[in-house]
């Protein structure tokens, strides 16, 4: 296998990352496009950049991501990219006919440094964007931050081009979600609406990448937070903004804007994590948590107790987003799992804190780094092995080196299929965790029993 040689020794490295644990920029902010209704991505830079976006994101959620580009050549590198802009927002609203075009940069053209708000400036004075029509844009250079940054400058931009406030409160809760799957948004939404809660989620993807087969190709699903419901968020009690990566800088900016106070939790992904969730909701809102969601936790916790025998003390490596580790870590020390190496490609200091309060007492030992690579995370795992490995798709070489279980969790996964289907948030995306957790774990067991060990019954 391609990782048989990695070594246990570490050197230091300060300018070789190997097998990095993030993408770039622009595929979030494509991500987080995708969930506005009848929104075009368009990618400012060269074609290339777009189909490697484009094509990760297909493989990912198994739907044909639909994206423009510049489509930069050698000319443009030197001239700049006004031009090609310009003619794209012509050609875009002419043949596709979007609401709205959400304009990313990519490496090249901020690297030329174009000015991409005066070019949506140059476009609305040449008449190039119809009455009613939005063009707005997010800076994503791709050699800072990752996909998360991308994500979350584009759901930032969201509240910087559409959030008003008209002085008129309006019975609504804004939820910034947060990279999660469509399944996820589905949940979360599905959580509120049994509290009776109105919400505005933005970005909304489901129903966009999730969209039901229906026979006929809708090159814009039903799904997806609308430009009208972006303009009320102003006007929202407060908002409720899911990780500190992904969200929180939007949840500040609408607060800065337009006065609307924000609480920012964690993705609610474990038992504690949706417990503050809903809490949450219940405390800003006043509306009692209904019996039906009190029955879902109480199965939750009934499961746990089933199955944390077999969960006590298994070593966990993990790796991925920051948002997504910091509660699926503390999910993890909730069950008396020990997470040992937790890391993300994703540059930000703050997660090295969030995992210092969650591992320093329950898991001293617990080794964790941001702005870290898979490399590193191999051979840490080579110096002393764990249980199982929780990552994306490129984890299974490293699961396969070391003869490792592996659960696929995260962005993106390649090579399965139904993950963003099924919620991992809330109380059911808890149990279905817990189901994927206990699967790993008995599988190996069963696999590596001797036959006078092997037990029909568990
Ligand atoms: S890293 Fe930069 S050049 Fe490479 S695909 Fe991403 S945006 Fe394009």
């Amino acid at each position: 296998m391609l990782l048989r040689h990695t070594t246990k020794e570490i050197q230091e490295r300060k300018a070789l990352v190997v097998n990095p644990a993030k993408t770039c920029q622009p595929i979030g902010a494509m991500y987080a496009a995708l969930g506005i209704h009848r929104c075009l991505p368009h990618s400012h830079g060269s074609q290339g950049c777009c189909s490697y976006h484009r094509s990760t994101l297909t493989r990912h959620y198994r739907e044909p991501i639909m994206a423009a580009t510049s489509s930069f050549t050698e000319g443009t590198s030197v001239f700049g990219g006004q031009a090609n802009l310009i003619e794209s927002i012509n050609n875009i609203f002419t043949i596709y006919d979007p609401d709205i075009i959400a304009v990313h940069t990519t490496c090249l053209s901020e690297t030329i440094g174009d000015d991409v708000p005066q070019i949506i400036a140059k476009a609305h004075a040449d008449g190039k964007i119809p009455a009613n029509k939005m063009v707005i844009h997010a800076n994503t250079p791709s050699y800072v931050g990752s996909h998360v940054t991308g994500f979350a400058n584009m759901v930032k931009n969201m509240v910087t081009y559409f959030s008003k406030s008209t002085g008129a409160k309006l019975a609504q809760l804004n939820v910034i979600p947060g990279w999660i799957e469509p399944a996820d948004m589905r949940e979360i939404k599905r959580l509120a609406a049994i509290m009776g809660i109105n919400t505005v989620l933005f970005p909304d993807t489901s129903n966009v990448l999730d969209a039901p087969q229906s026979g006929r190709h809708q090159f814009y699903p039903k799904g997806g937070v609308t430009i009208n419901q972006l303009k009320t968020t102003g006007d929202s009690e407060a908002t409720i903004s899911l990780g500190e990566y992904t969200s929180l800088p939007a949840a500040t900016a609408l607060d800065a804007k337009c006065k609307v106070p924000f609480y920012n939790l964690d993705i609610p992904i474990g038992l504690t994590a949706t417990d503050r969730f809903v809490q949450t909701l219940h405390e800003v809102t006043g509306v009692a948590v209904p019996d039906e969601i009190t029955d879902e936790r109480g199965r939750m916790v009934d499961i746990i107790t089933d199955m944390q025998q077999y969960f006590h003390g298994k070593r966990v490596a993990l790796f991925g987003d920051p948002d997504q580790l910091i509660s699926l870590t503390e999910f993890l020390v909730t069950l008396d799992m020990r997470p040992v190496y937790v890391i993300t490609g994703t540059p930000g200091k703050r997660f090295e804190q969030r995992m210092k309060d969650i591992l320093a007492e329950s898991v001293p030992e617990a080794k964790y780094q941001q702005a870290a690579d898979m490399f590193l995370l191999h051979q840490w795992i080579k110096q002393e092995p764990v249980d199982l490995l929780i990552g994306n798709t490129y984890g299974k070489y490293i699961a396969r080196d070391e003869d490792i279980p592996f659960i696929r969790f995260g962005f993106p996964i390649l090579d399965r299929i139904g993950h963003s289907y099924l919620p991992s948030v809330g109380y059911a995306g808890g149990i279905r965790l817990l189901e994927k957790l206990l699967d790993a774990l008995l599988d190996r067991v069963d696999t590596v029993s001797s036959e006078e060990t092997f037990e029909l019954v568990m």
